[in-house]
């Protein structure tokens, strides 16, 4: 029997760390969906695309082959046509125009099935924004992390840093609130949490505590 757990929420909520702890407790696959439309971009990017032209990045996002694949350390590695992109979709540029990408319905469509092909291949813990809601609205349990600007503005700095890319804080609480805005506010599956969902306040809780949550009432 294969179970779906959809973990969402805006920018630097602590989504990603979480969501591979609990996979990783469970035995079930990790998906970041936020790193296949980092990929999209990252590709639209390299071909020069006016990232206005929906109908030239729906075709990148049709077109292009995107794999995640877990490495022997148990992260995961992004393939975009068979090349490890895993540190570029990162890059302070794709941060700046994913929201943009992922607003075109045409990309989230490719995304949204091919995101349904994976999670009806095994159980999977998948992490979006629009996974409870709109990709698995039938997962077996729907949780939704937030956290106050600050403290997510600090955790994504955290993160960059240690990538090596060097953006001041403020930059940084810019880009979460720019991208949170385009998010929440897009036509095509904004970013929300589900009826069904649980909402978790990760400001006043440690990764280990949310992750023990999770995995307790899914066990439960
Ligand atoms: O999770 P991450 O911050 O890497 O996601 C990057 C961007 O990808 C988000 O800001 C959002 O625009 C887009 N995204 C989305 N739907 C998802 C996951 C990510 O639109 N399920």
């Amino acid at each position: 029997n294969r179970v779906s757990i959809a973990i969402d929420g805006p920018a630097g909520a602590g989504k990603s760390t979480v969501a591979r702890l609990v996979a990783e407790r469970l035995g079930y696959i990790y998906i970041d969906t936020g790193a296949m439309y980092r990929a999209v971009t990252l590709q639209a990017l390299m071909d020069k695309i006016n990232i206005n032209d929906e109908t030239a990045l729906t075709r990148v996002a049709v077109d292009v082959d995107i794999a995640l694949r877990v490495n022997e350390k148990g992260h995961t590695r992004v393939y975009l046509n068979s090349l490890d992109v895993s540190k570029e979709i990162r890059s302070p540029e794709v941060s700046r125009h994913v929201s943009l990408v992922s607003r075109v319905p045409g990309v989230r469509k490719r995304m949204t099935q091919l995101q349904r092909e994976m999670a009806a291949r095994c159980s999977v813990v998948m992490e979006g924004r629009d996974i409870g809601t709109h990709v698995l609205p039938d997962a077996d349990m729907k949780f939704f992390l937030t956290a106050s600007v600050e403290e997510r503005a600090r955790r994504r700095h955290a993160e960059l840093q240690e990538r090596g890319y060097t953006l001041s804080f403020a930059e940084i609480v810019e880009d979460i609130k720019q991208r949170d805005n385009i998010d929440a506010s897009r036509a095509v599956a904004p970013l929300k949490p589900a009826p069904d969902a649980e909402i978790i306040d990760c400001s006043i809780m440690t990764v280990e505590q949310v992750v023990n949550l999770i995995v307790t009432r899914v066990s439960g």
